[in-house]
Order: C-alpha cells, then sequence, then structure tokens
C-alpha cells in the first residue's frame, strides 16, 4: 500500500498524516481533526480526501485515477483499527461522510451519519448494542433521511412529515418515545419516500452508499448557492472542497450517551467560563436542529463528572494550543468522550476585543498578534449605539443584519406613508417584502428597513448601507401585508402605526420600543470612560489594543470636518488634522441671498461688493476650525459644487414668478433668478461647471476664498494659535488649471500673510482620471495631493453614485460583478490603479509631495489597508470613522511588518 501510494498522486490522508495548517489540502474540519489526533486526543479514527481530489474530479467529471484504490487501502486499515468491516451483518462499522472546505460554506452538502447501515447490518448493530433494537432502528432511519435529502436531493420536509406522523400516531411530541416497532416503521416510510423521489431502492450496499456520498460531497461545491455565497464573499471558485470519512461513535445508545457543542470562552462576551450544550442519549444533528431541548453544560458535570472533567481538560489543551477561542463537538458513548470537531470559534465583536485582550494577558500572544486578531469592522459595530435588552424583549424574528444600527418606530408599509409621518416627526421603520427604486423616498425618511425577503445584497441591504441606515433584510418568519397595511409573525398581528424595533447588527426583530443605550466605546473615546477606573472589560481591551496600533501605524489619521464642533469631536476621537473642510456649507443658509446677488451681479462692481460681504463670514468660519485643530493641518477645499446648486429649484421660480405677476407685484428679481436658473441648467451637473472651473470663471471668487483662509490664520497666529492652512483646489484635471488659481492664490496670501509667520500650502484633489494619469505633471505645480476618492471612482466607472445605488447596484452584487460597492470599498483593480499611478508619478517629480485621501474610503478597513500598502501619508474620514482607521492603519503596518517610524 504504501510504496503504491508513492508514486501516483496521493488523495487520502490518515488522520496521524495531517495538521492544522493543513487546511488548503485537507480543508477546516479535516486539517483540525488531524491536529486533534496528533495531540493525543480521543478523535475517532478515520481519513480525509483532499480538496485536489475533488478538483480533479470536478474537472473531469470522474474520480481520478487512483483515488478508488487509495480510499480502500485507506478504509482496509480503518477497519483493521475498529475490528470491524463497514457494513459487516453482525457487527457493522459505520462512518459519517462529512464535507470540510477551506472555509466554511452555506449551501455544501454537511454530513451523512451512520453510513454503512442496511436491511441486515441494523440487525448486527442491535446485536452489538447489547439487543438495543430502538437504537439500531433510529440509526437507520437517520441514515435514510440524511442520505436521501444531502446525496439524493430528496424533499427534507417530506421525512420531517413521515416523523410527525410517527409521533402523532404513537400520541407524542418526543422522538425519544418512539420505540423500535415505530421505528421499524418509519424505516419502511423513510424507503417509500426515497423510492417515490429517486426511482430506485435505498443503496443496500455499504460501498455504494460510501461513494455516493462522496460524490455528493464533491459537487456540493457546484450547488447554485454555495457559487453564489463564493462569489458573493470573495472566495475563490476552484478551492474544491475534502471529504472526512470518519468511524462512527454513538451518543443516542442510552442516558449515558449524548452529544455537545462547547467553547472555551463565551463567545458573545468573550467571558471567561463553561459554555455549551448538552443533549443525552441523542445523535449529533440533534444539537443544532432543535428537537429536543438541550441542558447547559454545566449539568454534564452533575450527569457524569469523569466526561466531564476530561472535556474541561481537553478545552484548556486546544485553547492553550490554538492561542484562541475554540468551539468544539463531542459525543459521550456510553461514558466515552470522543472530540468530533474543533476550530477557532466565531464570536461576536465585543468578544473579539475583550478575548484578545486576555490572551495578551494570559502570555499566549503578543500586542502584534491580539491587533491582529480584531477589525475596523468590529470596532465600527461597537461604536453604535445599542438595545437595551432585558428579559421583556424576546425577538419575534431574526433576518439578515444588512446594515448596522439600532433603530425604533411606527410600522409603515409604504414609501409614500414614510414620509408623511416622517415629516410629522415620527420615527418609522419602513417594512416591505422587498424594496425597489419605487421606495427610495420612504427609505430615506425612514429611521430603519425591515424586509421579509433579501440578503445583504438585497436592494434594500445595499441602498440602506449606502444610506448608513440601519436595515434587517430576509426576516422570513415575517410575513407582509402591504394592501392590508399588516404584517403576522408568530401567530401576532402587527398593524400600522404599530411600533418595532430592529437591530441591524444581529438582525433580530422585536415588538415595542426597546430602550437604546450609547456606546461605552464610544463613550470612551469622547473621554467620559477612562479606562483605568472602570471594570469594563471591553473599554480596557480597546483602550490597550489602540494604543498599540496608534503606536505601530505608519499612516496619520486626519478628519472630514466642516465645522468647529465636528473638528472638536474628530480630535477627541483621535483625529491628527482636518484633511477635508468643505467650504460649500458657508454659502448656505441665511448667506444664500449673498450668493444669488454674486449669480446676478451685473457688474464687476456688483459681484465685488457680493464678495466683499461673504468674505468676513467665511474668514470666521476659518477662525473656529483652526482654533480647534490648533496645532495641527487643515486642508480647506475651495467651492467645489455648480453654483445652481445654491439656487432655488426652477419649478419654485416658475410659480414663484407666476404667482407674483398675476398679482401684479414687481417681480424683476425673481424674473432674473428663473432666467439664471434657466441659463445654468446642466444636463450633467456632475461633469458641468464645478470645482476649478467656477474659480476660473468666475472673477473673484476663488481669490475671496484664499484671502478668508488666509487672514483667518493670521489672526489666529496673532493670538497665539498655531494654525496650518492647506488650499486644496478641486477637480483638477490639468496643470494649467491649477497653474493659474496657485499664481493668484499666491500674490494674496504673501501680501496677507507679511511677517505673521504663517505658512500656506496649497494642492489639489485628485478626483478626475486624466489628473491621475498627469500627475507628474500637475505636482510641480501642487504641494500636496488628496485623493478625492468618490468622484475618482465615479469618473472611473462612468456613473454617479446617486443614480446607481438605487437602480441596478443590487443585480451588481448578485451577479458578482463586483464582491462590494466600489464606494464602500475601493476597487483596487481599477481606481486603485489610478491612485497608484498617481502617487508613483507624483512623488518622482516632487519627492516632498504630501498624499493623502478624503473620500469616504478613507474610513473603510480594507481601504486603509490598500493605501498604507501604496505609501499615502494620511487618509482623512468622518469623525466616527477615525477610531477605525486608526486600528486599521495600526493592523496594516503590523501584516506587512512596517514599523513605528513615525
Ligand atoms: P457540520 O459542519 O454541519 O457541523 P459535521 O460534519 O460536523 O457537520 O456533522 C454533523 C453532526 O454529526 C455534528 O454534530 C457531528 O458532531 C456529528 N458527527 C459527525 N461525524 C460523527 C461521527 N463519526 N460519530 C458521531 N457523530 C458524528
Ligand atoms: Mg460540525
Ligand atoms: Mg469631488
Amino acid at each position: 500500500m504504501a510504496a503504491q501510494e508513492t508514486v501516483e498522486h496521493k488523495y487520502v490522508y490518515d488522520f496521524a498524516e495531517g495538521n492544522k495548517d493543513l487546511k488548503d489540502l485537507l480543508g477546516g474540519k479535516g486539517a483540525n481533526l488531524a491536529e486533534m489526533t496528533n495531540l493525543g486526543l480521543p478523535v475517532p479514527p478515520g481519513f480525509t480526501i483532499t480538496t485536489e481530489a475533488c478538483k480533479a474530479y470536478l474537472s473531469t467529471g470522474s474520480e481520478p485515477e487512483g483515488l478508488a484504490g487509495q480510499i480502500e487501502a485507506h478504509l482496509e486499515s480503518l477497519e483493521r483499527a475498529m475490528g470491524k468491516r463497514l457494513g459487516d451483518p453482525e457487527d457493522p462499522l459505520l462512518v459519517s461522510v462529512r464535507s470540510g472546505a477551506k472555509f466554511s460554506m452555506p449551501g455544501m452538502m454537511e454530513t451523512v451519519l451512520n453510513v454503512g447501515l442496511n436491511d441486515r447490518s441494523v440487525v448486527g448493530l442491535s446485536a452489538q448494542a447489547g439487543r438495543n433494537d430502538r437504537f439500531a432502528w433510529d440509526s437507520y432511519r437517520r441514515l435514510i433521511q440524511m442520505f436521501g435529502k444531502t446525496v439524493c436531493d430528496v424533499p427534507g420536509e417530506e421525512f420531517e412529515h413521515a416523523l410527525d406522523d410517527a409521533k402523532r400516531a404513537k400520541g407524542t411530541e418526543n422522538d425519544l418515545d418512539l420505540d423500535a416497532d415505530d421505528l421499524r416503521g418509519l424505516v419502511d416510510a423513510y424507503k417509500k419516500i426515497f423510492a417515490k423521489h429517486t426511482g430506485r431502492e435505498f443503496p443496500q450496499e455499504p460501498r455504494e452508499q460510501l461513494d455516493l456520498a462522496i460524490r455528493a460531497v464533491f459537487e456540493s461545491w457546484n450547488a447554485d448557492r454555495a457559487v453564489l455565497y463564493r462569489r458573493q464573499e470573495r472566495i475563490p471558485a476552484d478551492l474544491g472542497t475534502a471529504v472526512n470519512v470518519v468511524a462512527m461513535v454513538f451518543g443516542n445508545l442510552g442516558p449515558d450517551s449524548g452529544t455537545g457543542v462547547a467553547f472555551t470562552r463565551d463567545p458573545g462576551s468573550g467571558a471567561q467560563g463553561i459554555y455549551g450544550d448538552y443533549l443525552a442519549n441523542a445523535q449529533g444533528e440533534d444539537v443544532v436542529a432543535g428537537i429536543r431541548n438541550t441542558v447547559p453544560l454545566q449539568e454534564l458535570e452533575r450527569m457524569d463528572k469523569t466526561s466531564y472533567d476530561q472535556l474541561l481538560s481537553f478545552m484548556a489543551r486546544l485553547e492553550e494550543h490554538y492561542k484562541d477561542l475554540c468551539d468544539i463537538e463531542f459525543t459521550i458513548e456510553r461514558g466515552k468522550l470522543w472530540m468530533l470537531q474543533t476550530r477557532v470559534g466565531k464570536r461576536t465583536a465585543a468578544a473579539a476585543f475583550v478575548i484578545a485582550g486576555q490572551l495578551v494577558d494570559e502570555g499566549l500572544i503578543d500586542l502584534d498578534e491580539a491587533l491582529h486578531r480584531v477589525n475596523g469592522a468590529q470596532l465600527a459595530q461597537l461604536m453604535f449605539p445599542r438595545f437595551q435588552l432585558d428579559h421583556e424583549f424576546q425577538p419575534v424574528a431574526k433576518g439578515i443584519g444588512a446594515s448596522p444600527g439600532a433603530a425604533s418606530g411606527k410600522v409603515v408599509f409604504t414609501s409614500a406613508r414614510a414620509v408623511e409621518l416622517a415629516a410629522e416627526g415620527e420615527s418609522v421603520i419602513l417594512v416591505r417584502r422587498e424594496t425597489n427604486p419605487d421606495d427610495l423616498n420612504g427609505m430615506i425618511a425612514a429611521k430603519g428597513i425591515l424586509t421579509s425577503r433579501g440578503g445583504k445584497t438585497s436592494h434594500a441591504a445595499v441602498v440602506a448601507r449606502g444610506m448608513g441606515k440601519t436595515c434587517v433584510s430576509g426576516a422570513d418568519e415575517i410575513d407582509v401585508n402591504v394592501p392590508g397595511r399588516t404584517f403576522t409573525v408568530g401567530g401576532q398581528t402587527v398593524r400600522e402605526g404599530d411600533v418595532v424595533s430592529i437591530d441591524g447588527t444581529t438582525g433580530k426583530v422585536y415588538l415595542g420600543e426597546v430602550p437604546v443605550m450609547p456606546s461605552e466605546v464610544v463613550q470612551y473615546f469622547e473621554g467620559s470612560l477612562d479606562p483605568e477606573h472602570i471594570d469594563n472589560a471591553l473599554v480596557r481591551a480597546v483602550h490597550r489594543i489602540m494604543t498599540h496600533a496608534d503606536g505601530k501605524r505608519r499612516l496619520a489619521v486626519r478628519t472630514n470636518a466642516d465645522t468647529g464642533a465636528d473638528a472638536a469631536r474628530a480630535r477627541r476621537f483621535g483625529a491628527e488634522g482636518i484633511g477635508l473642510c468643505r467650504t460649500e456649507h458657508m454659502f448656505l443658509g441665511d448667506r444664500r441671498e449673498l450668493v444669488e446677488r454674486l449669480i446676478l451681479a451685473r457688474s464687476e462692481a456688483e459681484r465685488n461688493a457680493a464678495l466683499a460681504a461673504l468674505l468676513p463670514l467665511q474668514r470666521a468660519d476659518f477662525v473656529e476650525i483652526f482654533r480647534e485643530m490648533d496645532g495641527l493641518p487643515v486642508t480647506v477645499r475651495l467651492i467645489d459644487p455648480p453654483l445652481h446648486e445654491f439656487l432655488p429649484p426652477l419649478e419654485q421660480l416658475a410659480v414663484n414668478v407666476a404667482v407674483a405677476q398675476e398679482r401684479g407685484e414687481d417681480v424683476a428679481k425673481e424674473e432674473a433668478l428663473l432666467a439664471a436658473v434657466r441659463r445654468m441648467h446642466e444636463e450633467n451637473p456632475m461633469l458641468g461647471l464645478r470645482g476649478v472651473r467656477l474659480g476660473l470663471v468666475i472673477p473673484g471668487l476663488f481669490a475671496m476664498q484664499v484671502r478668508a483662509i488666509t487672514e483667518a490664520a493670521v489672526e489666529c497666529v496673532r493670538g497665539g494659535t498655531v494654525a496650518k492652512p492647506e488650499i486644496m483646489v478641486p477637480l483638477v484635471g490639468a496643470v494649467q488649471e491649477l497653474e493659474t488659481v496657485r499664481a493668484e492664490a499666491e500674490k494674496i496670501i504673501a501680501e496677507v500673510v507679511g511677517d505673521s509667520g504663517v505658512e500656506v500650502l496649497i494642492g489639489t484633489m485628485i478626483e478626475v482620471p486624466r489628473a491621475a494619469l498627469t500627475a507628474g505633471q500637475i505636482a510641480e505645480a501642487a504641494q500636496f495631493f488628496s485623493f478625492g476618492t468618490n468622484d475618482l471612482t465615479q469618473m472611473a466607472w462612468g456613473f454617479s453614485r446617486d443614480d446607481v445605488e438605487g437602480a441596478f447596484f443590487w443585480r451588481y452584487l448578485e451577479l458578482g460583478i463586483f464582491g462590494i460597492s466600489p464606494f464602500e470599498s475601493i476597487d483596487r483593480d481599477g481606481v486603485g490603479r489610478l491612485v497608484r499611478i498617481a502617487a508613483e508619478e507624483g512623488r518622482a517629480a516632487r519627492p516632498e509631495l504630501k498624499l493623502g485621501v478624503c473620500g469616504e474610503h478613507g474610513g473603510d478597513p480594507d481601504s486603509v489597508h490598500f493605501f498604507h500598502e501604496v505609501g499615502l501619508d494620511y487618509v482623512s474620514c468622518s469623525p466616527f470613522r477615525v477610531p477605525v482607521a486608526r486600528l486599521e492603519a495600526g493592523r496594516a503596518a503590523v501584516e506587512t511588518g512596517g514599523s513605528d517610524s513615525r
């Protein structure tokens, strides 16, 4: 056997031959079974068929050369080890056939237990179990059920209905009340169901059962749901799955047997202790299937102290070995404990931080590793307010947490009603079966969105995330009746106007208003919770890990802030400057009138008068911001949007004019405005007269802003504040644009600065693809670049965010054209390439060029890693995202081996 295997390709590994680092070849489950075997833990013997065998099978449609022989050889040695033969009528060896890819994947075939049972070996099994007919027939009916469902696609409900019928006939709800005869009858019923759906009898030959099950696992790799899931999660399509064949151990042999799951720490909070569930006299899948009520794992101590103590010692062993939270599946067969699975366990965001902190305390990992084990998405989750849940509130449904947050409000079923009630100041939750582009206004008006259909990439989910609005999608227990303005859930009817609460992180839905409590993590960032002096494991862990991230990161983190208040908050969150201060809000409110005067000016004198009136107002705004950012750089963007955005809409003006004319009033001003709006109308405002183009067309506009910024800086410096203004010109596509603006600006700056010592940098946004491609030229005129990745994404793809998110993104995501919206996370291949080109060519032309990013991507975890790799100096993001960017910048530095060179 050994000699044969060395010449042909090795497709089958005994558990003793593998280890935890072979996940690519053996899948997660197989690699960890091997690891436990080699640690000396009691794992039932078995073997793993590799992902390579699966790939070979899928590419040719048949088992690769040599596989059958290797399975035969490993099965024989398994039979020798167990002293039984597969399906032997006297004393059968039974096995489970378990799929196990590198990443666990919904939609893949799961597991078939009890392979090897047939009409004859069921008798032998009973005899070996001490004439336990009940056990033997129970095992057999499970095999037909699982085999039928997962290998032959027989609808699972049919088996469940037959089981329900048997229980009803017996007058019981508990499957344990079914005796051997009942179960024998059930096997007959199951066989009929099997034959009806497959057109053949249930296979009696044990090897055929095994081979069909293995083949079904291979093929499940390409099941529709699995393919879709991989596309959306960006899991490569060519990994394949491994198959594990494991000798059966039996938890359904009587009250001294059972099965359970355990966690080495609480996956909810991270707290140390014993967490798990146990079910006596049951086989594995019963625990998750919720057929009977499990008991807390602690109760096992009373039921079987030896196994309990042993389990605890194995758990400690595994945790020390994996240096992380492990989850475990085990079975006890007549007082003997068997380990059936382990893996590094999933956990909540809070538990991730707490556990990472604990493991550092315990000396199992260092702080770099702790940083690696948490992420910005988790931190962002912890910064949302949470529902304060006591026993009073039980969820009535659970869907998919599609967009995080906690929202309560009155139920509405139509977009129109949402808009109406919101206008009256009510909080509303828009409830739909699914949403479509017609619901957009309602979604904007609502506090949260709840749908009964659709996943993370449904229209509702994509649009809600784009708007930063709480959303639960696919809560399928909810039955929505839009015409009747009600939904039902668990037998209750909820009417329009009733209050519900939805948790966009957990996907849970509650009736009534659940009180919301603020995030402790935000309180900590704001400085109102002192991590050294409070007993809060989460806050302490966050503090410790953030401190480490700050020490490691190379990227600086700035914020996008337009007001002094935003700037102050962001500074508390750790912002090291402002990367984007938009000036357009400084033209709104009661200043609109000045903008109108500017636009309608018929002479240079009129225009200059309007600008002169705006100047002191803007200067005051900048003074406030510079004061808040004392000592830190502040990048101010000159006015960017098209000016007609500051004028009333066309229809409104037309009505005003008509009404005023009717009354015989003087309409000269309205008519002039109307004419201006008509004149300035653009088919594609996004591509129209905006950004630097405005500055070049409207004399004095940029000059006024440059003067306001510089005068504010000088005023601050004279008052003892350190102001570091950086003037940023938007939408530049050609160096000549920037040169023209810069020449004028430099004259004003020189004149205003005088001997104050103020230094003003002039740079540009890189947001037009042409700018990225001619960055070498533009850098000659720019002291810094800031990538405006929102516009750069829009212009690189040729679509506008406002139009596409609601219209077709859900479809693109469904098709896997992109795995995530390019507005959420930077498109490395396209937009990212423009960034890379501009960074490299800009730096080549001007080595001291400062590089930053100020689009929303500056706060997106994956994008931050990209910006680190490309070598930018800083990212800038909204105040709330600043901690996320700090954390991810630290992780990026640690992961690429960068150091604390700052
Ligand atoms: P999943 O990945 O869905 O958990 P598993 O392959 O782990 O699928 O198996 C499903 C259930 O069957 C689990 O509870 C597991 O512990 C149990 N099981 C699997 N193999 C065996 C075996 N050889 N003996 C007893 N129980 C088993
Ligand atoms: Mg499992
Ligand atoms: Mg822009």
